[in-house]
């Protein structure tokens, strides 16, 4: 993969290429009157780092215990 096809693609998120674990939440604020979550992951093709813009459509309970321990591998 060279540098020339790096700056030229358009860093198209491949949902099937990330993973959770991947991904690194930013920040979380209000955009107009929704929640949106902020989040970096590593473009699947080039591996920059992408900021990936997620409008909050859904909010549901879950079992989950916080704090996530990481250690737990809740990823696998
Ligand atoms: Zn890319």
């Amino acid at each position: 993969m060279t540098d020339e096809y790096a700056n030229e693609h358009e860093h198209d998120l491949e949902a099937e290429y990330l993973s959770a674990s991947d991904a690194t939440v930013l920040d979380i604020y209000y955009r107009d009157t929704s929640p949106t979550i902020d989040v970096v992951v590593p473009c699947p093709s080039c591996s920059d780092p992408l900021r990936v813009s997620a409008r909050v459509d859904e909010v549901v309970e879950t079992d989950m215990e916080l704090p996530i321990d990481d250690s737990e591998g809740v990823y696998d």
